[in-house]
């Protein structure tokens, strides 16, 4: 493809990416406002499930804590008395450390039980707020959701239309020429291809551009861009011939 061609195409592309731009700017902020408040309903979803799983698990160990306690103070009695039949300060000694560590253990198991209880109750009360602020969320998304569905729908063809004409175009132009201009059009937030304007200035950024870069430019031999903006350059003749075209 001789550089006016592509140019050429290149243009052509542009014409219909602005066009898909402004269908999306139609949208407005409706689809950031979606996407947000979908992570925002995930979060709250996996908090909501922090919690469930922090209560559940709560109830299975205060069973278990309850069987300790039943079995340690089993176990005390037990000592208890054995201690009262025993011959020897030594036999009586180590029975009285036994049940010493038994009743260590059994404070233990107490204040365990009271974090427990203590931790259940903030997190009964987090999860039913959570809860709440979960279904709000969620009619609230649920409404803007359809609003945008109502939204695209309204203009799908014609976006399906602009997508398949510019799959056209771009199939024609080399990949590494694609991904300049497509590089350029992120950083310039839109117009990636410019024409010269009054006074030979660059159409982007409206900076004079030396008379060797017009010259160059009107040779088409190879694409130039603008020193000052990195936005390409395209001869006037292109873009006439493009408005002619449609
Ligand atoms: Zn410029």
């Amino acid at each position: 493809m001789v550089v006016k061609d592509k140019l050429k195409t290149l243009y052509e592309l542009q014409q219909v990416d602005l066009k898909l731009d402004g269908l999306l700017e139609e949208r407005g902020d409706l689809p950031a406002e979606v996407e947000e408040l979908e992570k925002k309903i995930t979060m709250l979803k996996a908090q909501v499930k922090e919690n469930d799983d922090y209560l559940k698990k709560a109830v299975v160990r205060k069973k278990e804590i309850d069987k300790e306690l039943d079995d340690v103070r089993k176990r005390i009695d037990k000592y208890t008395d054995m201690r009262v039949k025993v011959k020897t300060n030594r036999e009586y000694d180590a029975l009285s450390k036994q049940i010493d560590n038994s009743k260590e253990k059994l404070q233990e198991l107490h204040k365990e039980l009271e974090n427990i209880q203590a931790k259940e109750a903030v997190s009964s009360r987090d999860v039913e707020k959570l809860k709440a602020e979960f279904e709000e969320e969620q009619e609230v998304y649920s409404s803007k959701k359809v609003e945008l569905e109502e939204l695209v729908s309204l203009t799908h063809d014609e976006e399906k239309r602009y997508v398949k004409e510019r799959e056209k175009f771009a199939q024609k132009i080399d990949r590494q020429t694609i991904s300049r201009y497509e590089m350029i059009r992120k950083a310039t937030k839109g117009k990636a291809i410019v024409p010269v304007v009054r006074r030979n200035a660059c159409g982007g950024c409206y900076n004079v551009l030396p008379p060797q870069r017009l010259l160059d430019l009107r040779q088409m031999e190879k694409i130039f861009t603008c020193d000052h903006c990195g936005r390409i350059l395209v001869p006037n003749e292109i873009v006439e011939e493009t408005a002619r075209d449609v």
